[in-house]
């Protein structure tokens, strides 16, 4: 037997079962009714291929590392200069300044999202539910205090300080949120900033699904003035331009980012990133740079605008039904109120085996989520179309 000790703090996660036993009730089901069509609105991946111009970026870079004189080994552990200023040209283009020197590439938003403790002391954590699992987990993996910020419909699922008493905390902020797809807007999102910049708090931003935003809502916290004081962008290609299997994200730590105690986050990121993480593929990295170009914004667009209009097919349908539901204008995501008072697996049993449609239960996403249930918007246009014609016969 060993004598190592583990960390125990992985002892308090909570079991993640959600998509295995979705899993095991549709296999379930399909081996009961092999002749019935299951429809999967449940899925949170990207289901359209890579841009044109993003594919042909990646080529070019694959051939320029076959060759001796333009062969590349490891790349900087922060990105490419290209990517990062392709990066913060982006946000240029938004009205935003981000420095080129603040911006992180890495694999992927959940590893930032799950790397970012390394950087943090024992502090209390506040985390919105429901939510994204990751920012429990990690916390929790740390033995970090955590504090739940609970949202309801009351507040459509957007939580506010002013439930705070003005203590100092991380906060974790999504929006658009995965999975309630609700979107703060600018009055909003100032609260959290003024409060963080009052409280001394941090604030770790995700806006993994900026992308989506339709309307005047902020696509980058740094849209509120005093975020550079106070907030970590996180943000990734993953759904902006399908690079789920692809793997590419970035993470802002703004040079004016310092505690009273006369650290720099953005001097601690860069050591933890340089110590643990050796860069990405220098052909993702120039994939991600087409993805931000002028004809890549276009077309990554086109992609998104194909699964949003399978959000507002889906939101369409529930409005009509009335049923309650948030997120579809600014998100992939649309979270909607189970009728009848049924909890979230209950639905999805219900829905499963009468119009055989798969989702996710709320209860996936914290016990706020509970009598919730999330669907996506990144089926095919066919299916979505499908299933929003069965969802009506029994809503
Ligand atoms: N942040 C949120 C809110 C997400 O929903 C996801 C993925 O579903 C991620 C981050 C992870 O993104 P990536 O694919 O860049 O790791």
């Amino acid at each position: 037997m060993m004598k190592i000790k583990v960390n125990e703090n992985f002892a308090a996660l909570k079991e993640s079962y959600l998509f295995s036993e979705i899993g095991k009730r549709v296999r379930a089901y399909k081996e009961a009714h092999p002749e019935k069509k299951v429809i999967r609105l449940g899925i949170g991946d990207v289901t359209l291929p890579l841009a044109p111009v993003v594919v042909s970026a990646m080529e070019k870079a694959v051939k320029e590392m076959g060759v001796k004189e333009t062969f590349r080994g490891y790349p900087p552990e922060y990105g490419h200069d290209f990517l990062r200023e392709a990066i913060s040209a982006y946000y240029k283009r938004k009205g935003v300044k981000v420095a080129a020197g603040d911006v992180f590439v890495s694999d992927g938003a959940k590893s930032d999202v799950g790397n970012i403790v390394d950087i943090l002391g024992k502090n209390t954590v506040l985390i919105p539910s429901p939510v994204y699992p990751v920012y429990m987990d990690s916390n929790v993996m740390s033995g970090n205090k955590i504090e739940l910020l609970e949202e309801s419909e009351a507040d459509g699922f957007l939580g506010s300080p002013c439930v705070l008493d003005g203590e100092t905390y991380v906060i974790y902020i999504c929006s658009p949120n995965n999975p309630t797809g609700a979107t703060y807007d600018r009055a909003g999102l100032k609260e959290w900033v003024d409060y963080a910049l009052e409280s001394g708090s941090l604030i770790i931003f995700d806006s993994a699904y900026e992308a989506f935003i339709h309307g005047d809502y902020p696509h980058s916290i740094y849209e509120i003035e005093g975020a550079e004081k106070c907030a970590i962008e996180i943000c990734s290609f993953s759904k902006t331009a399908g690079f789920t299997g692809t793997r590419c994200a970035w993470t802002v730590v703004p040079e004016t980012l310092e505690t009273e105690s006369g650290f720099s986050l953005k001097k601690l990121w860069a050591r933890r990133q340089a110590t643990k993480f050796n860069g990405v593929s220098y052909p993702v990295q120039r994939g991600a740079e087409a993805a931000l170009s002028e004809e890549g914004v276009k077309e990554c667009a086109a992609l998104v605008d194909y699964y949003m209009e399978n959000a507002r097919l889906i939101s369409e349908a529930l409005s009509e039904k009335g049923v309650w539901h948030t997120g579809g204008v600014c998100s992939p995501y649309i979270w909607l109120k189970c009728p009848n008072g049924l909890s979230g697996w209950e639905f999805f049993d219900l829905l499963l085996e009468k119009v055989q449609i798969v989702g996710t239960p709320g209860e996936g996403f914290g016990d706020a989520g509970s009598g919730y249930f999330r669907l996506t918007a990144f089926g095919s246009r066919e299916d979505t179309m499908e299933a929003v014609n069965r969802l009506k016969t029994i809503l």
